[in-house]
């Protein structure tokens, strides 16, 4: 089991497993909502995963794509949310207290990444999502 939170420790949740690996995203959307080169997160089901505190105060934003981010109100942090589509539950690897003992597998949406930015070449690339 595996313990994360956001940046103020109102929001908290456990995995019980990970499975698969960690990817980053580098769409332009997850490139805004954490303000930097794209998103670090793995997919865990849905049972391998718990709200430890502050499940009710979470916040969702919704872009008009049907892009969503939810937030800790609070300090602002992206906080895990549920995949409806996948009924997955999606977890920003930021927010770990600890080793998930996965490593980077995937970066997607490498179409879409910034400029800037060099990715490492052990991690599989995909264009846009992972059938691409
Ligand atoms: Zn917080
Ligand atoms: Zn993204």
């Amino acid at each position: 089991m595996v313990a994360g939170g956001c940046l103020c420790g109102a929001v908290r949740f456990a995995v019980e497993a990970f499975q698969g690996g960690a990817f980053k995203c580098h769409c332009s959307k997850c490139r805004k909502a954490f303000g930097g080169a794209g998103s670090a997160a793995a997919l865990v089901a849905r049972d391998d995963f718990r709200w430890l505190a502050g499940e009710g105060t979470v916040r969702a934003y919704h872009c008009a794509s049907g892009f969503t981010r939810c937030f800790c109100p609070d300090c602002g942090c992206i906080v895990p949310q549920h995949i409806v589509d996948h009924g997955l539950q999606w977890v920003p690897l930021g927010l770990l207290d600890a080793d998930p003992g996965i490593r980077l597998k995937h970066h997607i949406h490498v179409d879409s990444k910034a400029a800037w930015e060099i990715l490492d070449d052990q991690a599989l690339q995909h264009a846009a999502g992972f059938d691409s």
